[in-house]
């Protein structure tokens, strides 16, 4: 079995001319060559508005594209069957493919229609700031356009718990409550509950919600044939819910279905409690990894890198880990900006790819970089990918005992010819460090495939390498025969 890697296949300001479904199908070759297993695609379905939306503003879970709804057929990404073709290169290449989930709320309702809701504070969502008063609320998802192909299901007020915009009024710093529903109980504690996050919050209590949108996964899986899913919002919407759709998905399909939860939060004892809550159903992205990547990546060498993997999910949950770098979230200019520092993403991306826990999760933005940011792509990322599909296997002795300068060295197995490898990696100056890498490998030779310099290192009698790295860098050490198999496939 190879090691897994997932891409992010896109980034925040990614063409919104209708291409990346086409670049999908385009590229699904050259990804599998590289090392890539599995691939999140963004939300696939109709966004409330703007041409350009990512996805998140989901309108129409059913319009992959299809209908002519919000001024056009096709998505930002390009059309359903565009969207399907994507889907089944990526089969045809080995690739399994993630569909982004939004089930916590619509955007871009068909009209307004009256209903009583209260005022809740939008600091602290439990306490009331008015009695019911009468709103107009955007809550009429008809999807004319659709005309009841796949669903019949028509969306009014009942079906969901609160909103943000009252027709009446105009205001837009208001958080409403309808009359008769309560905030799910199993959600972030965050602004006293954090059930609401924005729009029409769906409301998952209610039986019709709970089986139109077990009926819509149902659907999604047979027609588009994706393999798992990336869920969104995971913190606002209710945990036994989620516990129960994912479980209800991998019946359905008899597949295994990796289930990945976006729950954006840094302390791992928040992500453990609600692993508990859905029964370690789902794997959930390493918020607090990426944290201290990031702070690693702004402190200058002032970082004790022995405490890095402390407190990460890598660590505490490491069959749950969905480790990641940086994302559409995190890049220059977007709602939780907390970009990794250049300069440092080649360590980061190093250490979550050959490290033995977790599925690592590349972003599209730091494979191709980002134009509109003027973000270049990470030098020697494919070669690291490669890596890790080719050689990341066997025992992991750790070598995590100084300040700057951390590693690990993997024995290598026999079912991969020449897999192995010792990492270094640096965030200030230049060392070395003597590591175990197996007596297997006795008198062998290991270059450092991420630099084009031939230094050679021989291991000794009792499997020890003495191996180097230049500051603030990464070395990738690796048996000479797997150095040449990687250079040829560099370009
Ligand atoms: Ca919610």
């Amino acid at each position: 079995m190879a090691n897994r890697t997932l891409i992010q296949y896109f980034e925040w300001y990614v063409s919104g001319h209708h291409v990346l479904w086409k670049k999908c199908k385009a590229q699904a070759a050259r990804l599998a060559e590289f090392g890539i297993t599995d691939v999140w695609l963004p939300p696939a379905y109709k966004a409330g508005f703007l041409e350009d939306n990512v996805g998140y503003a989901a309108y129409d879970l059913y319009d992959l594209g299809e209908f002519n709804q919000k001024g056009m057929i096709p998505t930002k990404y390009g059309t359903k069957d565009e969207y399907l073709e994507a889907i089944q290169a990526f089969h045809e290449h080995g690739i399994e493919v993630i569909a982004d989930i939004v089930m916590n709320h619509k955007l871009g309702a068909d009209a307004f229609e009256e209903a009583e809701a209260k005022c809740v504070n939008p600091s602290n969502r439990m306490q009331d700031q008015s009695d019911l008063i009468k709103i107009s609320a955007p809550t009429v998802f008809d999807f004319p356009g659709r005309g009841g192909k796949y669903s019949n299901f028509k969306w009014r007020y009942e079906h969901f718990t609160g909103v943000d915009w009252d027709n009446y009024s105009k205001r837009s710093d208001r958080i409403y409550q309808f009359a008769n529903k309560k905030w799910a109980e199993d959600v972030s504690g965050e602004m006293g509950n954090y059930d609401f996050l924005m729009g029409a919050d769906v409301d998952v209590s209610n039986e019709e919600v709970k089986e139109e949108l077990l009926n819509w996964g149902k659907w999604y899986m047979d027609f588009t044939k994706i393999d798992g899913f990336r869920l969104d919002a995971v913190k606002h919407i209710s945990a036994s819910f989620i516990k129960e759709w994912v479980t209800h998905m991998r019946k359905t399909s008899g597949k295994e279905m990796l289930a990945i939860g976006e729950y954006w939060h840094g302390d791992v004892r928040e992500l453990g409690r609600y692993l508990n809550q859905v029964d370690y159903s789902i794997s959930l992205f390493d918020v607090p990894l990426h944290y201290k990547l990031r702070d690693m990546s702004y402190a200058e060498g002032h970082y004790d890198m022995r405490r890095l993997l402390d407190d990460s999910v890598l660590k505490v949950y490491p069959n749950h880990a969905i480790t990641f770098v940086d994302n559409h979230d995190s890049q220059p200019g977007q709602a939780l900006e907390s970009f990794v520092n250049v300069w440092m993403k080649q360590v980061a991306y190093a250490l979550i790819l050959l490290h033995k826990d977790g599925i690592p999760c590349v972003f599209y933005g730091d494979l191709y970089g980002i134009p509109a940011t003027r973000n270049i792509p990470i030098p020697r990322l494919r070669t690291m990918i490669r890596v890790r599909h080719d050689y990341a296997y066997g025992t992991q002795h750790d070598y995590m005992d100084d300040y700057h300068i951390i590693g690990w060295t993997r024995e290598g197995d026999d079912m991969h010819p020449y897999s192995g490898l010792a990492l270094l990696l640096s965030n200030q100056g230049q060392g070395a460090k003597r590591m175990y890498v197996g007596k297997q490998f006795a008198g062998k030779v290991f270059r450092d495939c991420m630099r084009k310099i031939r230094e050679e290192v021989v291991i000794d009698l009792e499997g020890f390498g003495y191996f180097t790295v230049q500051g603030a860098s990464a070395a990738v050490w690796v048996v000479e025969e797997a150095y040449e198999q990687l250079i040829i496939n560099e370009d």
